[in-house]
């Protein structure tokens, strides 16, 4: 993707697990990314479910003119397109939190099996409480593999 002019890097502060600037919305004590801030400035609100991209792929800048709309599946790609996924979103869940025990791959394997074998069966196989077997079946965990 192409840039427009040079990157302009947020001085606020920036949250260390994505790389984002932190920008406080003026007359609240809400917190949201700066580079969605200027976003919204400039575009109105963004729809819910939606993120605000870097084209730049530079998280604290906040030129509106790398800034765009995009999915979070959408930056997931291009995270992994551009081996940048340890700035990704999905950090604060799933396989790199520390708390997990499953990987992806095991997720995966897991709502494959759903239907197939009992979902107590799915638990003892993979060592995990029948409570995440059923979470993740029904989509309340691990929201984010697909
Ligand atoms: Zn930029």
């Amino acid at each position: 993707m192409t840039c427009i002019g040079p990157c302009i890097e947020s001085t606020h502060f920036r949250d260390k697990k994505v790389g984002y600037a932190r920008k406080l919305i003026p007359g609240t004590k809400k917190v949201t990314h700066h580079h969605r801030w200027v976003y919204e400035q400039h575009h109105g609100p963004i729809p819910e479910g939606m993120v605000v991209r870097h084209k730049c792929d530079n998280p604290p800048c906040i030129n509106i003119e790398h800034l765009e709309i995009g999915t979070h599946q959408d930056n997931m790609n291009d995270m992994v397109i551009r081996g940048r996924a340890r700035w990704g979103e999905n950090k604060k869940r799933g396989e790199e939190n520390g708390k997990a025990k499953l990987t992806e791959k095991e997720v995966r394997e897991i709502r494959n099996l759903k239907g197939k074998i009992s979902q107590s069966k799915i638990a003892k196989q993979f060592s995990i409480h029948l409570n995440t077997v059923k979470q993740i079946h029904q989509n309340k965990t691990w929201t984010h593999i697909t």
